[in-house]
């Protein structure tokens, strides 16, 4: 049988796919810091060399920050555009690292063999499992089961500035059945997961002003407002004291979930017991009509993420300060409408805002949710084929964060998007000593090749 050919092809040449993922380690291409621009380049290069060894017709395209890689093989069947990024996260701080990172090496630890060094899990190593796939699929059966195109990014980890006018003025170029995104993670070491749904973010940044000055507490306290007092009681009637967050519409959008994946979620056995106790906790503090899971994909949230106000130096200042600030951001799911949020959000501050307060907000930014289809059949041959490489049977997952990709792909070209990755909670991405597990690499390849493999039929 062709795939099993091809699976063995991959078991027999990891050590130079490992060696190839190594190269590219080496290349620092820090996106964000100017200093590395010819690095990102160079990352980009070694790219479109790779994938044009590969019969890949493949280029490096020009924007105005880092360049994209887009590559195109022909083939029949259904077309994929598999997306990855080739850029990386700054590594201060560096001494906290074991060893350089940006000399990546193989590394024995209790839980196995690990590749060590920055963007090994993110995203480079996860890229690369899909290029060793078609290099498995190419070198055993000369070609491709579908047709796939491929790209690449090098500033996601630097806001994507680039990517949406790329993606509008290449829409058509851009365009195919389905995309593959591979920057997720297992749902657990032995557990693969389909991410079908992200959660959007609001973020709001606002001052609450009373007095036209600093007031001392001896002359003005118990007679003078305090805007700490006002924006900590406007914070607190965020939450009712069932977990709710009480701005006005704010669940219209929410969707319920479905039963299907309610009972999807109930077989993964989440220990939320775990989950928090890794961190020093014990009580869900969320919804408390809702699932731990829920909590953490499905729902929307309300967070404080900073606050700060009067004086907080060494020793004591009897200080009634004249403002007070905070920072708040919310998640979003479902339809939920970033600037519904936004106003809801306004006008619960100004209702509770009293005489001779006044409030100042700094522009906010947001981002809907994304909800992919699973009626797509490619998601059921994925899971399938997923499952077939894996010890336990993969999942369809939510995602707590935000990835503005599946959404671009959807809003800008109308796809949907499957998130299929490798990683795992520990690979310390965007910290010292990130690593990705030669288990991920290996096994992520085997999936993609059969992936693959599944979508043709
Ligand atoms: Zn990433």
């Amino acid at each position: 049988m062709t795939l099993d050919a091809v699976l063995a092809h991959i078991d027999a040449e990891l050590p130079k796919a490992t060696d190839r993922l190594l190269d590219l380690l080496r290349i620092p291409s820090i996106s964000t810091d100017p200093a590395y621009k010819p690095d990102c380049d160079r990352a980009a290069d070694w790219l479109v060399d790779q994938l044009n060894g590969l019969g890949f017709d493949a280029s490096k395209r020009p924007t105005t920050g880092h360049p994209m890689v887009v590559a195109h093989n022909e083939g029949s069947g259904p077309h994929v555009l598999f997306y990855g990024h080739y850029d990386v996260q700054p590594v201060d701080p560096l001494e906290l690292w074991d060893t350089p990172p940006f000399e990546p090496a193989l590394e024995d630890t209790d839980k196995g063999v690990v590749i060590r060094g920055r963007g090994s899990s993110d995203d480079k190593g996860q890229l690369m499992t899909f290029v060793e796939a078609c290099r498995a699929w190419k070198a055993v059966t000369g070609s491709l089961p579908i047709k796939v195109s491929i790209f690449f990014e090098g500033e996601e980890e630097s806001g994507s500035p680039s990517l949406v006018p790329f993606m509008q003025q290449n829409a058509e170029e851009l365009t195919a059945d389905i995309a593959l995104i591979c920057d997720t993670g297992l749902f657990e070491s032995a557990v693969p997961a389909i991410t079908t749904q992200l959660r959007g973010m609001v973020t709001e940044d606002f001052t609450i002003k009373g007095a036209s000055r600093d007031l001392h507490s001896g002359m003005y306290g118990g007679l003078a407002g305090n805007p700490i007092h006002v924006l900590s009681d406007i914070i607190a009637k965020l939450h009712d004291e069932t977990g709710h967050i009480t701005l006005e519409g704010f669940y219209d959008d929410v969707p319920e979930l479905s039963d299907e994946m309610r009972s999807q979620w109930q077989n993964l056995s989440f220990d939320h017991a775990s989950y928090l106790g890794d961190v020093g906790l014990s009580v869900p503090a969320g919804e408390q009509d809702r699932t731990p899971l829920e909590m953490i994909w499905s729902r929307p949230t309300c967070e404080v993420n900073g606050i700060w106000g009067g004086y907080i130096g060494d020793g004591f200042k009897t200080v009634l300060p004249a403002q007070a600030s905070a920072k708040i951001s919310f998640r979003l799911v479902g339809q939920q409408d970033p600037d519904k949020i936004h106003d809801a959000f306004v006008k619960h501050v100004k209702d509770n805002l009293p005489s001779d307060f006044t409030v100042e907000f700094t522009p906010s930014r947001g981002a809907p949710a994304s909800q992919m289809s699973t009626d797509n059949p490619a998601f059921e041959k994925s899971r399938q084929a997923l499952s077939d490489e894996w010890p336990r049977p993969a999942a369809y997952v939510g995602c707590g964060g935000s990835i503005p990709i599946a959404g671009h792909f959807k809003e800008v070209l109308g796809m949907d998007a499957m998130l299929i990755g490798f990683g795992k909670d520990d690979d310390a991405i965007h910290s010292p000593n990130e690593k990705y597990d030669m288990e991920s690499f290996h096994k992520g390849t085997r999936s993609w090749a059969r992936i693959l493999d599944a979508l043709s039929k």
